[in-house]
């Protein structure tokens, strides 16, 4: 198994809450606005997984690849990017942390509760899963690619007098 496929296993079970948040929000994360199709980046050859399924595309996204799903998925072939949400795993100096995805919080309710209100063991495996890809180069710089957007999408906030 990759470290890819591991990070997916870990992140396979556990969701924010301990029950279905989409419950509670009408699934924001997996809706699209009228008109738009919104889709998740991947990580690093998760797009072969994607080979043979049905209703995905993918389609090119500067250095990496965006996928459109059919807008409800079965938790097995979910990607990584939606097991993590809201959170994404950050590395900081030595460690890596969980944080608050910049994306999640026009969208998702529990990213403007904070991680707090969420099941630590989902928290803990976001930050597990992005040390582990942390050791793999072609993941650490997608990962670094992800915080870097974080920066920009903090600093506009920040400009927008929203942070
Ligand atoms: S928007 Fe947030 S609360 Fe709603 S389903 Fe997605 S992760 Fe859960
Ligand atoms: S892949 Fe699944 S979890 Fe992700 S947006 Fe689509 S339906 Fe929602």
């Amino acid at each position: 198994m990759t470290e890819l496929e591991k990070a997916r296993k870990m992140l396979e079970k556990l969701t924010p809450l301990k029950g279905d948040c989409g419950k509670y929000c009408g699934a924001r994360c997996c809706s699209s606005l009228e008109g738009e199709e919104t889709g998740m980046l991947l990580f690093p050859g998760e797009e072969d997984l994607y080979e043979d399924l049905e209703g995905w595309r993918i389609l090119p996204a500067g250095e990496d690849l965006l996928i459109i799903c059919p807008g409800t998925c079965d938790r097995k072939d979910r990607p990584l990017a939606c097991r993590m949400f809201p959170l994404l795993p950050i590395r900081k100096g030595e460690e890596t942390v969980a944080r608050i995805d910049e994306r999640s919080r026009t969208v998702c309710p529990l990213a403007r509760q904070g991680k707090k209100g969420m099941d630590p063991a989902f928290a803990e495996a976001v930050r597990q899963a992005g040390e582990m890809l942390w050791e793999v180069p072609e993941q650490r710089d997608f990962l670094q690619r992800l915080a870097r957007e974080q920066e920009e999408l903090k600093a506009l906030r920040s400009l927008l007098g929203k942070a």
